[in-house]
């Protein structure tokens, strides 16, 4: 067996693993299993086409990394947009937080979803994440629209989620946020502006890349076993790596699975997730829906959100990315969603004659981690184990949790820099 030592083992050559590597800059080797980087911000390019897996939009809280973004990918290829987004609800289109936009609602489930608001019963603590929705927003605005979406979008019983399964993700408000928003539209959200590159999401990891030395990413090289014990780990193509540091970035259920104790397996197999069927569609003409996104909480529709990267690339095609969501082991019959979307879209009114020229499909698996306080106190006791024999898991996936690809960059950052400070402290 083939055998060779570093100082920072990197799995996987996602945005997290590179951002990791371009702090490092050496004594770094990243193995990734695909025959490209980019994890799941790679970019699709297609019969004239550009796709992502599924919408991913740069939004920033950290004016660094903004800059560091727009510095990368030049002002002139980027895309700036206000966020146009919308809820499709019984055929009428309602500004999107739902719960923020009631008053346009007809008037009668206007009145339920106030009345239902100004009488619900909130609480300090709620047991999950069901009951923390109706504890904010009352019976009507859960019922209408945040309970049908949000089981579409986790394929799940609301009721396994903690009651913060989506962090500073969801869009919470008060009653006197909902009642003034009536008057003034004032979106907040984390993502009301966001940048996009016009040759898709990956050009940014593409610029990462190019920073980075080739010689140290290996691609088509899966990890399939790691040894805590005694710092290596044994690759798919019959290789012995030694680290001094092992930086994980690939799904910490998958992870897990790597190492031979048992205890790892069966907190693996307890995980709970969804899958996403994202299906990239192009079009031979436009549509006459402006919007950015959209989301859909009719249960009878397959999809939970479309998105128009014609609207935000200004294309005159129409060229949507379509998002179902599906528990996690369930076998994904993609060629029957496809029809079922096509007939869907056309029953919403999305598309009429359109014809469909040039089509993509990607599973994402896992797609959104369902969060709940059991699985986080397991999930901390094994990081800190992993931690005290340099073992670090990161990133969305690694670090099982909700969060954008600038919380990614972020924390490989971060995670460098402690490292470095742990190795200064061992030194002296
Ligand atoms: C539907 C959806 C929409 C999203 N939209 C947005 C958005 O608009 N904006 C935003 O900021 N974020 C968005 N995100 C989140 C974003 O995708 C993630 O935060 C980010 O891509 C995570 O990057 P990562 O590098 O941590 O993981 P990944 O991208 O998953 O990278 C992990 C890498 O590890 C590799 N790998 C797996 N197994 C092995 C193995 N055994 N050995 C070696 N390599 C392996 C994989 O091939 C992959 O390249 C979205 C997520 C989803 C699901």
């Amino acid at each position: 067996m083939k055998e060779s030592k570093v100082k920072y083992l990197i799995i996987g050559a996602g945005i997290t693993g590179l951002s990791f590597a371009r702090k490092a800059k050496e004594d770094y080797l990243i193995l990734e299993k695909e025959k490209t980087i980019g994890g799941y911000c790679r970019t699709i390019k297609k019969d004239g086409f550009i796709w992502d897996y599924s919408g991913h939009f740069y939004h920033f809280k950290d004016e660094k990394m903004k800059k560091d973004f727009i510095e990368k990918i030049e002002m002139e290829n980027l895309v700036f947009q206000k966020k146009n987004t919308k809820v499709l609800y019984k055929g009428k289109k309602i500004n999107y937080p739902f719960q923020m936009n009631i008053h346009q609602l007809p008037k009668k489930e206007f009145i339920e979803c106030l009345y239902d608001l100004y009488n619900k019963k909130e609480e300090d603590k709620y047991k999950n994440f069901l009951e923390m929705l109706y504890g904010k927003f009352g019976k009507a605005i859960v019922d209408k629209f945040l309970k049908p979406y949000n089981e579409k979008l986790y394929a799940c019983n609301l009721q396994l989620l903690d009651q913060n399964a989506m962090g500073r993700f969801f869009p919470y408000a008060n009653i006197g946020e909902i009642i003034n928003n009536m008057k003034e539209n004032t979106d907040k959200s984390y993502n009301s502006e966001f940048l996009y590159p016009k040759s898709g999401a990956q050009s940014y990891i593409n610029a990462i890349y190019e920073e980075l030395d080739k010689n140290k990413i290996i691609l088509n090289t899966a990890i399939i076993k790691v040894n805590e014990q005694e710092n290596y780990i044994e690759t798919i193509n019959g290789e012995k790596i030694y680290y001094e540091y092992l930086i994980n970035t690939i799904p910490f259920n998958n992870f897990l699975k790597l190492f031979e104790n048992i205890d790892y397996h069966t907190f693996s197999d307890k995980l709970s997730y969804n899958q996403v069927l994202v299906l990239n569609l192009g079009f031979n003409k436009n549509s006459k829906h402006k919007e950015h996104w959209m989301y859909i909480p009719d249960k009878y529709i397959n999809f939970y959100r479309i998105g128009f990267y014609n609207n935000i690339l200004l294309k005159d095609k129409l060229s949507m990315y379509v998002e179902i969501g599906f528990p996690k082991n369930v076998e994904i019959d993609v060629k029957k969603e496809l029809e079922l979307t096509l007939e869907n879209l056309k029953k919403l009114k999305i598309i009429d004659n359109h014809k469909l020229e040039s089509y993509e499909s990607i599973i994402m698996n896992p797609a959104y981690v369902h969060i709940n306080e059991e699985h986080n106190r397991k999930l901390d006791e094994i990081k800190k184990q992993m931690k005290k024999v340099n073992i670090y898991s990161i990133g969305r996936y690694g670090g099982w949790k909700y969060c954008s690809m600038e919380d990614c960059v972020l924390e490989a950052y971060a995670l460098f820099n402690e490292i470095g400070k742990e190795v200064i402290k061992n030194e002296s």
